[in-house]
């Protein structure tokens, strides 16, 4: 019998202030229901010999499609009523990478950076200019009550008033002012042929003005990959993530200074973040298939599975 190679996926929903006490057990379960759904789809994906670019799209797609979480269909409200919504992909193997910042009415943005990267000769398009290139792809555009969600709606009546933006989750809308609960959802993976993928997908911050655009749709910064070392999707306040320059930065750890995966996340997230402020995580998938998943906030959605250990799905620290 021919032994399949190894692969492995990761995925996160976003991490911050998550306490089990604010928790009601049937959204705990909704969440762990969503992750587990979005895990198994790009696991899949690899299980069947597909590449780990498509199994990042898949999973991350299936995130979006979720209103739970801050992406595509449950993405926040920005101060101007919209939902202005920021995806990056990158292929490890050939270090090609696709992104859009801003985009509205997509329902899966993180489909339309994919298609950046395949048939634009572009990065990363912006505002009107990536949903017109959208409309020449073919895409179609959804109404903005797609994009509706009571809490969403919540959360951005609390903060409209005033110049405030916050990141959150989907906790209620008295801990939203505290700015401490993340959204944003991310896949890696490492496919049969042992190249790794990373993608990222976030709605951005509730009641960002002025076309603010975070770290997620930023190469590098929000997303990387990279054959030689990793594959890398993050999570938390973007601002601390751009200047850190968090996700390459892992990658160099384990380029120039030979850290393993582990040590490298660890050393990006529990120092270099900590001293920005920087509240977040990430997820990462080295070039041997090994996965980890850090945070320093108190809870990041999170879940994986590789093709020889079961699967992880945790929220809490
Ligand atoms: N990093 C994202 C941003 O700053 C938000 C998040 O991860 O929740 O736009």
């Amino acid at each position: 019998m021919i032994k399949m190679k190894k692969f492995s996926i990761a995925i996160h929903g976003g991490a911050g202030t998550i306490l089990k006490k604010d928790m009601t057990k049937e959204l705990e379960s909704a969440y762990l229901d969503g992750l587990r759904e979005a895990l198994l789809s790009g696991y899949t994906v690899l299980e069947n010999g597909g590449t780990s670019l498509l199994a990042v799209e898949t999973a991350v797609s299936n995130l979006e499609n979720n209103i739970l979480f801050n992406a595509g269909r449950g993405s926040v409200f920005s101060h101007n009523g919209l939902h202005e919504m920021d995806a990056a992909i990158m292929n490890g193997k050939t270090l090609d990478a696709g992104a859009v910042a801003g985009v509205t009415n997509i329902a899966n943005p993180i489909k339309l950076a994919m298609l950046v990267m395949q048939n634009s000769e572009h990065v990363l398009l912006s505002g009107q200019g990536a949903n017109d290139f959208a409309t020449e792809q073919g895409f179609s555009f959804e109404q903005n009550e797609y994009f509706f969600s009571q809490l969403r709606y919540d959360q951005w009546q609390v903060l409209l008033g005033s110049d405030n933006y916050a990141l959150d989750h989907s906790n209620p809308v008295n801990e939203i002012k505290d700015g401490k609960k993340f959204g944003t959802v991310g896949a890696v993976a490492y496919d049969q042929f042992g190249n790794v993928a990373a993608s990222t997908s976030t709605g951005g911050m509730t009641n960002k003005k002025y076309g603010r655009i975070g770290d997620s749709p930023l190469i590098g910064c929000g997303t990387y990959a990279n054959n030689k070392t990793c594959a890398i999707s993050c999570t938390g306040h973007g601002e601390p993530f751009i200047k850190a320059v968090a996700a390459y930065d892992v990658s160099c750890l384990m380029e120039y200074k030979g850290m393993s995966l582990q040590q490298a996340m660890n050393e990006v997230v529990h120092v270099k973040l900590v001293k920005l402020q920087g509240e977040g995580g990430m997820i990462g998938v080295d070039s041997h298939g090994d996965t980890a998943m850090i945070f320093n906030s108190a809870g990041m959605y999170r879940a994986s599975k590789s093709s020889d250990s079961k699967m992880e799905i945790a929220v809490y620290k």
